[in-house]
């Protein structure tokens, strides 16, 4: 049917038609893959440029799809950030491989939506094997149930929930905390290096900001274990009510990593739930040379790894994990009765272990990147690309003109220009020499960086995690954050 009869007629595309166009889009997305490096990874962009290229208003004619892809391709396609660019560096990597695009695009095909076993009892039944082998394939033990959810931030939201509901008494989930005074001020305990997304969760679950209690860190970063103690002590003697702590494997500036089986010890003298956020690191545990700086972590209550971020996934999937799946149960579910359908005992019904109904088919794309990759082929990714942080390690520690900010168990590093004569005009000069050569750097658009403060200094990060890097890319970024130096140090 020609584009014109389709005017004509209701109902969706054509099947002939789209079979055409799908072979387009698949062609442009494997041009799109082969040619990255065409692309500066940061577009050069005034905000608001490519609104003012759009219509104000939504076509009321249908528009032939020779149309929509070629202004997919002029106005879309160049001018956004390249997270799939070999030369992206910034802040965790979050590539979408060859099969999580293609697990993607079945997903959508088939369009099933996970809410209840009935409703989707393939996808339910893989989300089941696949969290499973997840879970193994990490070293975790077989009593972690999962589940994926959509992001990092909602697998701590949906986790901190059910710490909430595990608290004795409390009975949140009916009664609600406000207008409640015998309820004493909701605590969370996390490191300062803790990611910003358990600040929220505190936000959304009634704790708030001022419930959150950061603690003090040592100079490698790492949440220090006496402080948590003191700060539970001190609160349960306020008449506060301590509810849960979060200790971070893998913060977001410098991976560093809690001390988790201390941080576990504490919980369990306190009974307090221990969620770990492992949403960057989690992935290397994939190698048994990553279990070990992890060691404890198996003590969690319950446990975030991100696919999205070091597996390869294209965006989005998380992985919750959690030893008792009856908490979750009972603080999300809710039936109704349009939605009954028979007892499954056998089987998860999804929706009623978290916050959304309405759930998309994210086990796809995982089982077809496990599948063809392989745990010890993801492993080997793993591996080479913490080799290669630490090879960079070495060159910064070798040159007396660099100076590494912490250290680096993973694939992230974190450094700054500072040669002896600059580091004498103070932080502050250092600081703004630093922003001067990561924003020199990435406006060459070969490579992206970002940067982050640590200790109260600029760091200049880059962690690697896109399995398109070489090695060849980050010689490049050497010598272009040579050359920024050169330049910023006598400009
Ligand atoms: C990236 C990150 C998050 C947030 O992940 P989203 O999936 O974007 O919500 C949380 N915690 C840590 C440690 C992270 O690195």
């Amino acid at each position: 049917m020609t584009h014109a009869q389709n005017r004509e007629r209701l109902g969706d595309m054509d099947a002939s038609e789209f079979r055409v166009a799908a072979h387009r889009v698949a062609d442009l997305v494997a041009d799109y893959l082969e040619e990255l490096e065409r692309h500066p990874v940061r577009p050069s962009l005034r905000p608001g440029a490519v609104r003012a290229a759009l219509p104000e208003t939504a076509p009321a004619a249908p528009e032939s799809l020779d149309e929509i892809l070629r202004d997919y391709a002029s106005l879309i396609e160049p001018n956004i950030t390249h997270w799939q660019h070999p030369g992206f560096l910034a802040y965790f990597s979050s590539v979408a491989s060859g099969p999580g695009i293609l697990g993607e695009w079945l997903a959508a095909g088939l369009n099933a939506n996970v809410m209840f076993w009935q409703n989707a009892p393939a996808p339910t039944e893989l989300e089941e094997r696949v969290v499973g082998w997840l879970r193994d394939l990490v070293g975790l033990p077989e009593v972690f149930d999962g589940m994926f959810t959509d992001t990092a931030s909602v697998s701590t939201l949906t986790a901190l929930v059910a710490a909430r509901q595990a608290l004795p008494g409390l009975d949140a989930r009916r009664r609600g905390l406000a207008g409640r005074p015998e309820v004493g001020a909701l605590r969370l305990y996390c490191s300062e290096e803790a990611h910003s997304s358990v600040e929220k969760a505190a936000i959304v679950v009634g704790i708030g900001r001022d419930g959150v209690s950061k603690i003090g860190v040592d100079t490698e970063f790492r949440m220090r274990p006496e402080l948590l103690e003191a700060a539970i002590e001190r609160d349960r003697r306020d008449g506060a009510l301590p509810c849960a702590v979060v200790a971070t494997l893998g913060t977001t500036s410098s991976t560093s990593v809690d001390p988790v089986d201390a941080v576990a010890d504490c919980c369990e003298r306190h009974g307090l739930w221990l969620h770990v956020d492992a949403a960057y690191a989690g992935t290397a545990a994939i190698s048994p040379r990553f279990r070990e700086p992890l060691r404890g972590w198996e003590r969690a209550d319950s446990l975030v790894i991100n696919p999205h971020k070091w597996l390869f996934t294209p965006l989005d999937a998380s992985l919750l994990l959690f030893r008792q799946p009856e908490i979750f149960r009972e603080a999300f579910s809710l039936v109704a009765d349009y939605m009954r359908t028979p007892e499954t005992p056998e089987v998860h019904n999804f929706n009623e272990y978290g916050i959304q109904l309405g759930r998309r088919f994210r086990a796809l794309k995982v089982w077809m990147i496990l599948r063809y990759f392989g745990g010890a082929g993801i492993g080997r990714r793993v591996e080479q690309h913490c080799d290669w942080a630490r090879e960079w390690a070495d060159w910064v520690d070798a040159h007396d003109a660099w100076e590494r900010l912490a250290p680096v168990p993973f694939a992230t590093l974190c450094f700054r220009y500072a040669p002896p004569t600059l580091r004498a005009r103070g932080d502050a000069v250092v600081d703004r020499v630093n922003q001067a050569i990561l924003d020199a750097v990435n406006d060459t658009g070969e490579v992206y960086l970002s940067g982050t403060r640590l200790a109260g200094r600029f760091a200049l990060r880059v962690s690697i995690g896109n399995p398109r890097t070489e090695w060849r890319h980050l010689e490049r970024c050497f010598e272009l954050l040579e050359e920024a130096a050169a330049r910023a140090e006598t400009g």
